[in-house]
């Protein structure tokens, strides 16, 4: 399944219309640079200010995704679409016997990427984004996911990243 987006236009007193493409309903030109971004309530759309870089008109675009596939760029560059059981069997493992709720984690990584309409996610982005999750939930957890992602090749790098996370926690309970 393709996903289409599409884009409502809003410009001047002319009534919304939808657009296949983000051309300035000014000039046509297909260029333009994006001044401010919000997500809609409701999400799975955004508001978009954006200014032409050929004619500088300001117009507003009103973008919906109508459905939400996501595609993962793996490290050798092949693409595979997003799979939250998977994703969530990788936190689930990382979170064995820790006061985590792995579930409500991958709830929110899968929020976080459709408010923000992302349409692809390196496997490395989508690892720190749980990782910042975790980190933030329990040590172990963390620590045990970052392992494994992470693919520590030696006790030193393991030790480093333990010890930069003890040196973060003091600073913490410190603040
Ligand atoms: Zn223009």
């Amino acid at each position: 399944m393709h996903k289409e987006k599409l884009i409502f236009h809003f410009s001047g007193r002319n009534a919304p219309c939808i657009a296949k493409d983000m051309r300035c309903p000014n000039c046509g030109c297909p260029d333009s640079k994006v001044i401010d971004s919000r997500p809609v309530e409701e999400g799975n759309s955004i508001r978009r200010r954006r200014e032409c870089l050929a004619c500088q008109k300001r117009f507003t675009t009103f973008e919906v995704l109508e459905s939400v596939q996501i595609l993962v760029v793996k490290k050798d560059g092949s693409k595979e679409l997003f799979d939250r059981s998977k994703m969530l069997s990788g936190i689930m493992k990382a979170c064995q016997k820790r006061p985590v709720n792995g579930e409500e984690i991958a709830a929110e990584i899968e929020a976080e990427l459709q408010n923000n309409l992302v349409q692809e996610i390196t496997s490395r982005d989508l690892g720190e984004m749980i990782m910042v999750k975790l980190k933030q939930r329990d040590d172990v957890a963390y620590v045990r996911f970052a392992s494994v992602y992470r693919e520590f090749k030696d006790l030193d790098t393991f030790l480093a990243e333990l010890k930069e996370l003890k040196d973060s926690n003091n600073r913490k309970e410190a603040e």
